[in-house]
């Protein structure tokens, strides 16, 4: 149950009906993994932060340069140089004192990113490159933890949530089967219009907190594409590659067939 405290300072959300003190109770209880603190992670943990979710973990081995500050809304042009992890982290507790920041300074990879998934409700990629994207899939997939993924290019956003605990559903690598990026499309080397990412950062958030309070839709993942440009969104249906290597044999494994929702 939510304190005193809690109650008042969430009141405007745990009042939505279908979030109620025991929604909020979730979101207070719940652990969440940010991998990269750019414009994408900046825009997100605040408002993770905001709602009070109980641990972030925020990752990403950057310190803050003059041209990150168009997008990468909550780093200061005095902060530049500085390690973006701790900025960001003392930021976040500065913005909410009653919740845990954990903070690494380095590129999550091999087993420290797969023990950090496993420790985490919700992961949130906002990496900036194909070949991590790819392997925090990976560990979610093998973890079966929640992965809300997004990337912004140029006026194009773009962003994916997969719910691995609750079906046998496709992943990252089934629609993107690659490990690498033509130049041109590396985010990190590529023009983009900062409010497109602060959109595709908060809409992560949005999705995290659904996820958390049992509200996502868990149906099967979608792409959504938006045009910053037109104000456009798509949405695409992501279908299976059955002969994805990462997640082919999820759908057979004994975990899956234990969880709940197929033990009916
Ligand atoms: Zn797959």
């Amino acid at each position: 149950m939510v304190s005193d405290k809690q109650f008042q300072q969430y009141l405007r959300q745990l009042s939505l009906p279908n979030v109620g003190e025991n929604g909020q109770a979730a979101i207070c209880e719940s652990h969440v993994l940010i991998v990269g603190c750019g414009g994408l992670g900046t825009a997100a943990s605040m408002y993770l932060a905001g709602a009070g979710v109980g641990r972030i973990v925020i990752a990403d081995d950057d310190d803050i340069e003059l041209s990150n500050l168009p997008r990468q809304i909550t780093y200061r042009s005095n902060e530049v140089g500085q390690s973006k992890v701790k900025t960001l982290a003392d930021f976040l507790k500065a913005q909410n004192p009653d919740i845990n920041v954990r903070t690494i300074k380095r590129r999550l990879h091999g087993s420290q990113l797969a023990l950090e998934v496993s420790l985490a409700d919700v992961v949130i990629d906002c990496t900036d490159n194909i070949k991590t994207r790819q392997a925090i899939n990976k560990a979610c997939v093998e973890n079966r933890k929640a992965l809300v993924t997004a990337a912004a290019i140029g006026w194009s956003g773009q962003l994916s949530v997969f719910q691995f605990s609750k079906l046998a559903t496709p992943c990252y690598h089934c629609l993107y089967p690659f490990e690498e990026l033509d130049t041109a499309m590396k985010c990190s080397e590529s023009s983009v219009m900062g409010p497109v990412v602060g959109m595709m950062g908060v809409y992560q958030a949005l999705e995290a907190l659904k996820v958390i309070t049992d509200l996502a839709n868990s149906s099967h993942p979608e792409l959504k594409l938006f045009d910053g440009l037109t104000g456009q969104w798509q949405s695409l249906k992501i279908s299976h590659d059955e002969t994805c290597s990462v997640c082919r044999d999820s759908k057979t494994t004994t975990g899956i067939k234990n969880d709940p929702i197929y033990r009916k």
